[in-house]
């Protein structure tokens, strides 16, 4: 059933907020961009424009290293300047009155960890910017660092002590998945009793199989989304209102 209004919207996401027991969101772009983080896929985001570095490229070739750590930077000020929007806030108050367990999110925001989650109950299937890793060792690196010895060596990307190479935490394209997150998501959509799609278009591999696992365990299925999905006619609720709008009425919940 789609929404009619927003009116319906919020009065059907409150019946199905409180019969729930335990609610699995599953977050992607679309709830961060009232936040100024732009949707790489979109038409027209940054994808179109920049043609993504994948991982072999990024490990192969040095160029393609600090390439990818300039665009980082160049985006630094919306990453940085970004705080939680009303969908983060109202996943937030979900969680904080026990109805949440944890979320499973497509952003690399850290936006969910922002609004008040703790780190370990959000599940990041695409790895978080917000800070860098060895690849090697997996050494943390704070991304004040980076930059500061990328400007300090004419724009060259820093190493890691080990030799290894230094990379934001995110999953890049041809970059494995990881797999205790994509195990802990999976065990989240079949335990959950309401599983709630925000902003995906649930199209790129994994997302697309999370909410027919979750269906197919018996739960109830809702699609907040300003766009159709492939998921609509299986859903119990498709909201196609301003996300933020939709889910505002569940702050402080
Ligand atoms: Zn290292």
């Amino acid at each position: 059933m789609i929404a009619s209004d927003l009116q319906t919207a919020v009065s059907r996401l409150r019946d199905l907020i409180e019969d729930a027991q335990v609610i699995v969101p599953f977050t992607g772009a679309g709830i961060s961009t009232e936040c100024g983080i732009p949707d790489f896929r979109s038409p027209g985001g940054l994808w179109t424009k920049n043609r993504p570095i994948p991982f072999d490229e990024f490990r192969a070739n040095r160029d393609m290293r600090d390439e990818s750590w300039r665009r980082r930077f160049a985006m630094e000020r919306s990453f940085a300047a970004a705080r939680p929007g009303r969908g983060h806030r109202a996943m937030a108050s979900l969680y904080r009155a026990g109805k949440i367990p944890a979320l499973v999110t497509q952003n690399i925001d850290n936006l969910h960890q922002a609004s008040g989650f703790a780190p370990q109950d959000v599940v990041e299937l695409h790895g978080n910017t917000t800070y860098a890793l060895c690849l090697d060792c997996n050494a943390p690196y704070d991304l004040r660092w980076v930059k500061e010895k990328f400007e300090n060596n004419n724009q060259r990307a820093p190493d890691c002590a080990c030799g290894g190479f230094i990379k934001t935490a995110t999953v890049s394209f041809g970059q494995a998945m990881p797999a205790a997150a994509m195990r802990r998501a999976e065990e989240l959509a079949k335990t959950c009793d309401l599983f709630l799609a925000v902003g995906s278009s649930l199209v790129v591999w994994p997302a697309a199989g999370f909410p027919l696992m979750a269906k197919r365990n018996g739960a109830t299925l809702v699609i907040i989304n300003r766009e159709p999905t492939e998921f609509d006619e299986l859903a119990d609720l498709v909201v196609r209102n301003d996300i933020g709008d939709a889910l505002a009425p569940f702050i402080g919940a």
